[in-house]
């Protein structure tokens, strides 16, 4: 779905500029030269957000703000400077930010916003504070800037909606409350989760001298005095989201194969060990297969080493369909592994010659040059809990499977 926006903007050198940053970051962009004509698009169309002149011919004082504040639309207002007088009029209307247009890095600024605001609708926050005004007034915030929010009243409430929602990436805690302090919810937080899983904020009206250091030291990544102004809430916040996301993107980077974008070997070994752990303490046996294309090498020295690469995206992609509930990963070169998760050995070697055959069948589809090849398979299953050993019994059968014709399952 792509998502509307309105920019009401009367210098058309601006607005083009605008437009453009906003359809680079994906959405869609109606520009409104005037006040008139911007009601008339509003009463015609449904809109994600609105980037708004403070200045404009027929609304020389900011009169479109409150215009797109009372359609319901997450604004942001784009002024020539801000005096004092044009700050408190702005600040006055529920709105998500204000840029001044002077500033270099407006433009730079205004893009990080409007990509900002569609990530928002999937990162949760939980507001924890025993006071409802409080509470009610955080959430308010928070969903302007299009946040899944979340509640509890206090720290026990708090850390069971963690283990209930486990996607919750930042908690907001208020220091006084009943039952446990904040700084103590904030360490029991952290024996739970690492700084790299979930961010921490610290709200207190208290001007104890060394309750920020002590929030910060039971590991919160920042802290708040009540009454906090608003713009410097958005801002701690959305650098702490955007400091997760970073971490997550590094995090995918690490654990996936550039060219087939699988999970890779480490992520495979890590993933398969912490689940081999729990096998064990069940005594339920493991199983794991090997794939490995048949005369690779081949390929390449026909076809090029670039169609070689066209066969490992393609297969990949089949190979993450066809095993979709199970870890798989490519361990290197033309080598795949699946690791299966509570299977029985009738079914999985099913599943593997299925997969076998359909390869057999249809891999001339996954390149330009029609490229048909097979692949071997090993498979190991029993008491085995260790996963190199296990890996190596695989390899052993898929040696064999080499050995004896290849295009086989062997186990
Ligand atoms: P076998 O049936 O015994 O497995 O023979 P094979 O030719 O498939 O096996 P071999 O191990 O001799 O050759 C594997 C080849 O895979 C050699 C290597 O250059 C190629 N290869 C490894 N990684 C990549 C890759 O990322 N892209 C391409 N195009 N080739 C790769
Ligand atoms: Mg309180
Ligand atoms: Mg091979
Ligand atoms: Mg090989």
């Amino acid at each position: 779905m792509t998502r509307k926006i309105l920019i009401i903007e009367d210098t058309p050198t601006i607005a083009r500029v605008q437009q453009h940053i906003a359809m680079k970051v994906g959405y869609d962009a109606d520009v409104a030269s005037s006040l008139a004509q911007a009601k008339e698009l509003i009463s015609n169309n449904s809109y994600f957000c609105a980037v708004v002149d403070f200045i404009l011919p027929d609304a020389p004082n900011g009169e479109a703000v409150p215009c797109t504040i009372e359609a319901d639309i997450p604004t942001i207002v784009m002024t020539g400077n801000i005096d004092s007088t044009t700050r408190e009029t702005v600040e006055k209307f529920p709105i998500i930010d204000y840029i001044t247009k002077e500033n270099k890095q407006a433009y730079h600024y205004l893009e990080k916003q409007l990509q900002r605001l569609p990530r928002n609708e999937n990162v949760k926050v939980l507001v924890v504070d025993d006071s409802p005004s409080t509470r009610r007034h955080i959430c308010n915030l928070l969903k302007r800037h299009k946040y899944q929010v979340l509640q509890a009243n206090n720290g026990i409430e708090a850390l069971a909606m963690l283990e209930e929602v486990p996607d919750i990436a930042v908690i907001i805690t208020d220091n006084e409350m009943p039952k446990m302090n904040g700084d103590e919810l904030c360490s029991k937080i952290r024996s739970l989760y690492n700084n790299d899983e979930k961010a921490v904020i610290g709200i207190s009206s208290s001007d104890a001298p060394h309750l920020s250091a002590r929030f910060l030291k039971s590991g919160a990544n920042d802290y708040l005095r009540k009454p906090f102004n608003n713009e410097e809430f958005y801002c701690r916040l959305s650098q702490n989201v955007d400091m997760l996301e970073q971490i997550n993107i590094i995090r995918l980077q690490a654990n996936t194969d550039y060219l087939t974008k699988l999970p890779n070997r480490r992520y495979f070994f890590e993933e398969a060990t912490k689940s081999l752990k729990c096998l064990k303490k069940q005594k339920t046996p493991s199983s794991l297969a090997m794939i490995d294309i048949d005369h690779f090498k081949a390929i390449n020295d026909t076809y090029g080493h670039d169609a070689g690469d066209e066969v490992l995206k393609g297969l990949s992609i089949c190979f993450a369909k066809h095993f979709e509930q199970h870890l798989v990963a490519r361990l290197g070169g033309e080598e795949f592994a699946i690791y299966f998760a509570d299977t029985s050995k009738d079914k999985a070697l099913k599943q593997l010659n299925t997969f076998r055959s359909f390869i057999e069948l249809h891999s001339p589809e996954f390149s330009k040059e029609k490229i048909k090849f097979t692949i071997s398979v090993g498979f190991a299953q029993g008491p085995v809990y260790q996963i190199d050993e296990l890996l190596k019994q695989a390899d052993l059968k898929l040696y064999e499977a080499k050995e004896t014709g290849r295009n086989k399952v062997v186990s």
